[in-house]
């Protein structure tokens, strides 16, 4: 089916050319390449090896970044990229956020000379693959009571812990994993092939089924001076990329929820019941005008936040903002789009079923939608809420 992106409010003429130009070979890449086999390894649970080259071909591995092999496109250009990717598929987009905005942009913003040169280049070209490791079993929300530690040697540090939900986690050569190192967390590089680290596949997921999700067990593992990313400490670190990936996320979610609009639009016009297309009818109408309605105004969200990041103004609070409205529409949108799909809407011939499932994760992941709540109380009250 061919795709057709809803622009309601003409929102397209608003971005530079060469936006337009990368999210239209974005768009073209996503239909030939990844739609016709996601479905497939969605329901295998396997992730699609085989398009990581291409991904670096097409500069979509820290594209945003400037120098070490990467583009350095507008932030919302690397914002319609995530878009145009999770339109596509969730677990897709996730792949490239985590290597593009959770582990270049930290060793970019953050790392030695030494480390760019060592990192960048290869993870541009998506030769070299990287994880980040915050979560951990028993701190997902908070992650500041981490158990995970750091321990200075002659040689460098050790460290001992255990990381969970770690996209990208056994695939990757590369794992940023954040310890406390005498009380205060920091960034460590740990080449995935030390002893002592393990990756472990979490088994049974429903959802991000097209993306890898591991364990990650480190017992005493030894790493050199050089690992530690010098440039930054405490929770600021992994907050900053969060708030990188974020921005993405808000463009990827209303990817998912244009591509649901879109077949649910196209089911609806063609679908006869009693007399006339289900289109016809005004309760599906209703449903349809609050997909149009929700994704324009998430749009306008996504265009205002590029240019306020361009501009140094967009503050971890506004990104907040847009992430719990965007991915809280387009999940609601997903699963509109299932029910207008009637039984057909539960099988996978048809996407909006395995874009819904997929939202879960992302309604959870990066900050889950209450905890953004959280930050825009405390920002427009003054007072923390998050620990009564
Ligand atoms: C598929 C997938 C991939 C992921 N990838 C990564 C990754 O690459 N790297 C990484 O580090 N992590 C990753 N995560 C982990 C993710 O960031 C965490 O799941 C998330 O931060 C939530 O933590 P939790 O699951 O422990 O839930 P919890 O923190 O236990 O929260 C459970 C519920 O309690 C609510 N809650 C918690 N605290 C409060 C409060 N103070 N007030 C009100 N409600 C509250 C939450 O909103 C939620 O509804 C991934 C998760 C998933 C599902």
């Amino acid at each position: 089916m061919a795709f057709h992106a809803l622009d309601y409010y003409g929102i397209d003429e608003l971005f530079t050319d060469e936006e337009r130009l990368v999210r239209d070979t974005v768009r073209a890449f996503v239909s030939d390449r990844i739609l016709p086999t996601v479905g497939k390894h969605w329901a295998a649970g396997t992730f699609p090896h085989e398009l990581i080259p291409a991904f670096g071909k097409l500069g979509l591995l820290g594209a945003s970044l400037i120098g070490y092999g990467c583009p350095g496109t507008t932030p919302t250009a690397y914002g319609l990229i995530c878009q145009e990717l999770e339109r596509g598929d969730s677990g897709i987009r996730s792949f490239c956020s985590v290597q593009s905005s959770l582990v270049m942009f930290p060793i970019w913003a953050f790392g030695s000379e030494e480390q760019k040169q060592r990192y960048l280049p290869g993870m541009a070209a998506g030769t070299l693959l990287g994880c980040f490791g915050l979560t951990e079993p028993d701190f997902g929300s908070n992650p500041s009571g981490m158990l995970t530690t750091a321990t200075r040697t002659d040689r460098g540090y050790v460290l001992s812990g255990t990381k969970r939900w770690i996209t990208n986690g056994s695939i990757a050569h590369v794992a940023l994993v954040w310890a406390k190192l005498d009380g205060i967390v920091r960034g460590f590089l740990v080449p995935t092939d030390r002893p002592g680290f393990v990756a472990r596949d979490i088994p049974g997921k429903w959802s991000l089924r097209a993306s890898v999700t591991s364990e990650l067990i480190l017992e005493e593992v030894h790493v050199g001076e050089d690992a530690l990313l010098p440039g930054v400490q405490g929770l600021k670190g992994p907050l900053s990329c969060l708030s990188q990936a974020r921005f993405g996320i808000c463009f990827g979610a209303m990817g998912a929820a244009m591509a649901c609009y879109d077949e649910a639009l196209s089911y609806a016009k063609d679908r006869v019941q009693f007399s006339r297309p289900i289109a016809g009818y005004q309760l599906v109408q209703r449903k349809l005008a609050d997909m149009v309605t929700e994704i324009t105004k998430g749009q306008l969200l996504c265009l205002r936040m590029g240019r306020l990041k361009e501009a140094g103004k967009l503050t971890p609070q506004q990104i907040s903002l847009s992430k719990r409205n965007n991915v809280y529409w387009a999940r609601e949108i997903a699963r509109d789009a299932r029910d207008i799909l009637g039984a057909n809407g539960v099988t996978d011939e048809y996407q909006c079923g395995r874009h819904m499932l997929n939202l879960e994760s992302v309604y959870t992941y990066e900050g889950t939608h209450d905890i953004h709540t959280l930050v825009i109380g405390q920002d427009v009250t003054g007072l923390a809420a998050f620990d009564p």
